[in-house]
């Protein structure tokens, strides 16, 4: 029988240090702050391909990170992100009131919880979609 209990990454699906996953970490992060004038889509197109996209962007909008590319956007694009609305959502698998947004939402069921992305909640609401045009 195996007795492995699961990490905490594991049982919200996310885990427990995003850093250890970002794919920035092995590539130059100076590519990350460039300089005024010069591109950013290098860095974005690391991001574009990193797993912990969402969790680094929610870090950057949490802390008003206001230098470099984060989570794929630059400074400029967080900032219009941040002044949008957030408003209230629900867990698609458990009903529950979720906590953080706009990028990535914490639902409190469980012992633990879970992470609930902006992309969770769009395929949610795409087969919410199919199953009402099937219906
Ligand atoms: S999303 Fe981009 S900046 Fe954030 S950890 Fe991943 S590669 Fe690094
Ligand atoms: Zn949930």
């Amino acid at each position: 029988m195996d007795t492995t209990w699961p990490t905490v990454g594991e049982l919200t699906r996310r885990p427990a240090d995003w850093r250890d996953l970002a794919l920035c970490a092995e590539t130059d992060p100076e590519m990350f702050f460039p300089d005024q004038g010069e591109p950013s889509g290098p860095a974005k197109r690391v991001c574009a391909a990193c797993q912990v996209r969402a969790e680094c962007l929610q870090y950057a909008l949490d802390r008003g990170e206001r230098f470099g590319v984060w989570g794929g956007l630059s400074e400029r694009e967080r900032r219009v992100l941040a002044r949008q609305p957030n408003p209230a959502r629900r867990c698609p698998a458990h009903g529950k009131a979720l906590a953080g947004g706009p990028v990535l939402w914490h639902c409190p069921a469980g012992p633990l919880g879970h992470s609930v992305t902006a992309a969770d909640l769009e395929d949610a609401a795409e087969a919410a979609m199919l199953r009402r045009a099937a219906a």
